[in-house]
């Protein structure tokens, strides 16, 4: 380029050619800022170690090096004194690194080193277990990464605890290096989802009765099958899974509800949700979940008080609607989450093939769209969560206090289920009529007339009108 730059500038036609050599000169800054820019992020450079980060979850500590670059690297374990290290190829520590704070029983310090070339980080080890380690590429707010897990032990039986509590497992969605679907503002769905969950839990755990378990109770990775054997250990009676959708474009929103069931995905959208990468939960998990050897021997099952997968998936259904129309009154639910022309909300089938016999009813709540702007701007506030997890929780509340599950406190009497008043708010919107309003909300004209002492059925957008909930 520069060479190019001067053959012109000595060939003699001088104010052409300044403005052309000034229009090189440009081009030439852009182009060798991209030059290095792919320098940098194909390596050639070398891998920068921009931070370090760490957590504890029950099942191993994690340590993430954050880089800049894909790295290359060896790993091993020594002894005398206990220590890891890592070497990056072509490495070295950013000018803005600052060593991480590693307050860990597994460790006793970090320490770094760089020599022919390559960054050392070493870890110093209370034990000398060997961990596992793995590159994750650019995902949602982070760059490359390596991630290396310490196993702790954990007691992986099919120990069953006892409980005669209702138990309720809700699994909050993603975790820790996997943020799950990342909002037009940022917002992520691993946090809102946490979120919800820990509204969710705090609200059922203040009835006698029931004691819900959480799946993640803290920004960490739990491995799929994990989540489902948290359901089966617990001897859970349902399972719900809280997730936030995102969409490739920016307009759906709106709540649904999916089921794990047989057969073939029957809507448009169910169909985009099994490709989709987000749904690889629900995929990974069934199969691992219900076919568990823990459900093998006969007489677990009859002390475990399993149900059989059709009862199951009925169970399921019947607490998704219910849902869905908790969460209609309140907030947004998506078109395809009511069946205008049957009258009636609609759990999608998921579509994965149950392969047991016995399951534990599980639903998956998507709480909206994060991809949709408004949707993401609320479902970022506590307030929106609030409304979501009431709907959440008392849906599943009333369901048990209406259906109490066999051998637990409640269907012995020994608690009493103490519910609030069963109203809800319904906001009026455009097109609405007193008539397709009590048809959704499951009620009669009669009785929302009553409730707000309406003289006549006319109505407006925007007008709040106090639902009686009947069921
Ligand atoms: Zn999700």
């Amino acid at each position: 380029m520069q060479a190019a730059i001067t053959d012109i500038a000595t060939s003699g036609r001088r104010f052409w050619f300044r403005t052309r050599r000034i229009r090189f000169e440009k081009h030439f800054a852009r182009a060798l800022a991209s030059f290095l820019f792919t320098l940098v992020a194909t390596g050639v450079l070398g891998t920068e170690l921009v931070g370090i980060r760490y957590s504890d979850s029950p099942r191993f500590t994690r340590v993430v090096f954050d880089l800049t670059a894909p790295p290359s690297f060896k790993s091993d374990l020594l002894a005398d004194p206990d220590r890891f290290f890592v070497d990056i190829r072509d490495g070295r520590l950013s000018q803005n690194f600052k060593s991480p704070f590693i307050e860990s029983v597994q460790f006793r310090g970090v320490r770094f080193g760089e020599r022919n070339g390559s960054l050392r980080v070493v870890l110093d080890l209370t034990e000398g277990k060997a961990p596992k380690i793995q590159t994750l590429g650019p995902n949602g707010p982070h760059g490359d990464r390596l991630v290396i897990d310490f196993a702790h032990e954990v007691d992986e039986s099919c120990a069953v605890e006892h409980d005669s509590n209702i138990v309720v497992v809700v699994d909050a969605g993603h975790g820790g290096e996997d943020p799950g679907a990342i909002a037009v503002n940022r917002a992520m769905e691993k946090n809102i989802t946490l979120s919800i969950s820990e509204k969710v839990r705090s609200r059922i755990d203040r009835q006698p009765g029931f004691r819900v378990v959480m799946t993640r109770d803290r920004d960490y990775e739990v491995p799929l099958h994990n989540r489902y054997r948290v359901a089966q250990n617990t001897r859970a009676r349902l399972f719900v899974s809280i997730h936030a959708d995102a969409f490739h474009n920016p307009r759906p929103r709106g709540a649904s509800a999916y089921v794990l069931s047989q057969g073939k995905a029957q809507s448009e959208l169910a169909k985009w949700l099994v490709q989709n990468e987000n749904r690889a939960d629900w995929v990974g998990g069934v199969s691992a979940w219900v076919d568990s050897s823990c459900y093998a021997e006969r007489e677990k099952l009859k002390f475990l008080n399993v149900k059989g997968r059709q009862e199951a998936l009925a169970e399921a259904v019947s607490v998704g609607k219910k849902m869905l129309h908790s969460i209609d009154s309140v907030a947004e639910i998506h078109p395809k989450s009511f069946d205008s022309r049957r009258g009636e909300y609609q759990v999608t089938d998921a579509g994965f093939v149950v392969l047991s016999a016995t399951a534990i009813p599980s639903i998956l709540v998507e709480t909206g769209f994060l991809s949709n702007p408004q949707e993401a701007k609320l479902l970022s506030t506590s307030a929106h969560q609030n409304i979501i997890a009431n709907a959440i929780s008392d849906t599943i509340l009333r369901h048990f206090c209406e259906n109490p599950p066999r051998y637990t406190d409640l269907a012995e009497g020994k608690v009493a289920c103490d519910l609030e008043p069963v109203t809800t708010v319904y906001k009026v919107r455009h097109g609405d009529s007193l008539s397709v309003i009590a048809s959704r909300q499951q009620v009669s004209v009669s009785a929302i007339r009553a409730a707000n002492s309406l003289t006549s059925d006319r109505i407006y957008p925007g007008q709040t009108l106090t639902i009686p909930v009947t069921n």
